[in-house]
């Protein structure tokens, strides 16, 4: 058995290995690398994995993939160093669960890829004597968790875009405190408009020579890492090893969703995948019509890191189901759509019912979420009206951050104040740090220029 080579969703790149697709980030064609081939865990695999840590599952899933470029006990150190704290699956009714992805250093689902990729970066870029400048665009989560990822780690410098109006305080002050070599500006613009910024400048052969490569979803060194909390909830939940469990994601950019979308192809029992969007809703309309469109700009919602138009992982979800989609959302082959029906669910949920949800999973259940996790129980409860589902199912619903990162939502909907976990207290005392840039390529290539050179 041969190491996995990863090829781009565009097809015109050249396939490449791990180390090289990681530090890459993104393909020379603008696509986002996928896998040649997914490898699948045997029943035995599966049926070990009761009982089994989440650092011991990250292992088994990560090695899987990594067997033939990381040796197993630099793999192993790796999975316990970035996994040290508790991944709670909290029983809500009758078999539905709500997963908590937020007791991470940020308080952010998004700290279990960053901190695995982070940690995987600066295991092959020692190896090859090599330094990198991390360019990010964030709309919230995203940028905290890769400056707390990749804080401090050697041959690693980050920069991290993020829209001025659209990030809470909270999620500011936990980039902007942190120094080192983690930088961080704010752009008069929105998150997709960072995004485009960031882009371009992968592609701009001026600024070649500072390095640049990727930490946002697109890079294949965050999506593997996702695939295991999947495994994990699973493992943990199941009655037997049939035990099929319905998972709701709420999703904006989709790596989340093609974690579990990987983890499904390694032969994790899935019945069905729901993919919880806000008002944002372009997901669900290509779904259902097999006609594709971007929403530009994105939507103002107050699940506020889903506020995406363009979900930069869909090429990769189309490539899997036999389709080709390039960079700017245009479709070259269309994929499977009935497979896609079948497999995946999709429902929009509106800002009002976001609210709703967080009012009557409190006073109903006692269940505390946010404005994301509220997203996906409002999808759960869709779900369950619409395909009639069987009530004894299995059901696991992804909560992607911590309800005390959006203390004002939570304010004026249930009238108090969520407490802070451990890892944002403190926050308000630390000195901040960033610039400002207007929403203009040719002033943040200058930017860098002067900043890196
Ligand atoms: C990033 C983020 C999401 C969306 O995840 P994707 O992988 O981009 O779909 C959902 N909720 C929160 C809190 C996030 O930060």
């Amino acid at each position: 058995m041969h190491s996995i080579k990863y090829y781009s969703t565009n097809l015109k790149a050249t396939p490449v290995s791990f180390g090289e697709a990681l530090l890459n980030g993104q393909a020379p064609d603008k696509g986002l690398y996928m896998p040649e081939h997914i490898p699948t865990l045997s029943a035995q695999e599966l049926e070990s994995m009761a009982g089994l840590t989440y650092p011991e599952i990250a292992f088994t899933v990560l090695d899987a993939f990594l067997k033939h470029e990381i040796p197993g006990n630099v793999l192993k150190k790796l999975v316990n160093g970035a996994y040290d704290f508790d991944v709670p699956l909290q029983l809500v009714s009758e078999r539905k669960y709500v997963m908590r992805l937020d007791q991470g250093p940020t308080a952010s689902f998004k700290d279990f890829a960053a901190r695995m990729m982070g940690r995987l970066m600066s295991y092959f870029l020692a190896k090859r004597d090599h330094e990198l400048l991390i360019l990010t665009a964030t709309s919230g989560d995203t940028g905290s968790a890769i400056a707390n990822a990749f804080y401090g780690l050697e041959n690693i410098k980050v920069l991290v875009l993020f829209p001025e109006k659209e990030v809470s305080p909270r999620q500011r002050k936990q980039m902007t405190t942190l120094g080192k070599n983690v930088r961080t500006v704010a752009v008069d613009g929105k998150f997709d408009e960072c995004q485009a910024m960031v882009k371009r400048a992968f592609a701009d052969p001026a600024l070649q020579h500072l390095n640049l490569s990727s930490a946002n979803s697109i890079n294949i060194g965050r999506l593997l890492p996702q695939a295991v909390y999947y495994f994990y909830a699973w493992s943990q939940l199941r009655n037997s090893v049939d035990d099929k469990p319905v998972f709701v994601i709420p999703s904006g950019n989709f790596g989340d969703m093609m974690g579990g979308m990987i983890a499904w192809s390694m032969g994790l029992p899935v019945n069905r995948m729901v993919i919880a969007v806000n008002e944002n809703d372009e997901f669900k309309t290509f779904l259902n019509t097999g006609v594709y469109q971007k929403i530009e700009p994105s939507l103002n919602c107050l699940s506020s890191a889903m506020n995406v138009g363009h979900p930069s992982n869909l090429a990769r979800l189309v490539a899997l189901y036999g389709g080709v989609m390039d960079e700017t959302g245009a479709i070259h082959q269309l994929p499977e759509m009935s497979l896609m029906r079948n497999d995946l669910y999709a429902i929009s949920v509106s800002d009002a019912l976001t609210k709703q949800t967080i009012f009557d999973a409190w006073h109903k259940h006692q269940l505390l979420l946010e404005p994301h996790g509220a997203v996906g129980w409002a999808g759960l409860q869709q779900y369950l009206v619409s395909c009639k589902s069987d009530n004894k199912d299995l059901y696991i619903v992804l909560e992607t951050a911590h309800p005390a990162k959006f203390p004002e939502q939570i304010q004026g909907i249930l009238h108090f104040d969520p407490d802070l976990p451990a890892s944002l207290q403190g926050l308000e005392e630390k000195k901040e740090q960033y610039g400002f840039l207007s929403n203009d390529y040719e002033s943040f290539r200058e930017f860098l220029m002067n900043t890196y050179d």
